[in-house]
């Protein structure tokens, strides 16, 4: 990996996060939501610790930052530590997020080209603490992981790193 990578601080702002949720026993998966510059939104994958059905990374961020005027999602980048699934792709095309950044997709590839198809520019940075996070969580954890994601691993609908 080269030593000259710059960091960026949007994506290590959700990699906090991502944190934040492996310390709170759940999936390490963050996600913020920048406009203008700014971080105004934030969360993390709050599956387990809130016994929910919709909290990914992004749809928590979503929430967390609460109603907003329409036109201001349009300005937003919002950033995942790990590419999003059709749930929450489907909730930046509903706001008209124009742009995601991907912390990284080689542990599963979901929604990265349905989110191209419908003109949102998916930027994908392959950072490898992205990585780790998730794979060290796999393997602790495979049937919560299987969970997260419908199953769809199990049934070879995404795209998915081999666990090891
Ligand atoms: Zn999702």
């Amino acid at each position: 990996m080269s030593q000259s990578r710059v960091t960026d601080p949007f994506l290590e702002a959700a990699k906090e996060e991502a944190r934040q949720g492996a310390a709170e026993g759940g999936l390490p998966i963050g996600s913020v939501i920048v406009h203008q510059g700014k971080v105004i939104g934030r969360g993390h994958n709050r599956r387990v610790q809130q016994n929910s059905v919709i909290r990914h990374a992004e749809m928590d961020c979503l929430e967390n930052l609460g109603r907003i005027p329409p036109h201001i999602y349009r300005e937003c980048t919002i950033y995942t530590t790990l590419s999003p699934c059709y749930m929450c792709s489907g909730a930046m095309l509903l706001f008209g997020i124009p742009k995601v950044v991907v912390g990284e997709n080689r542990t599963i590839l979901a929604a990265d080209d349905f989110l191209r198809s419908k003109g949102v520019e998916v930027e994908i940075v392959d950072d490898p603490e992205c990585y780790e996070l998730m794979q060290t969580f796999i393997t602790n954890k495979p049937g919560i992981w299987q969970e997260d994601i419908g199953n769809a691993g199990v049934y070879d609908l995404y795209a998915q790193a081999p666990i090891s």
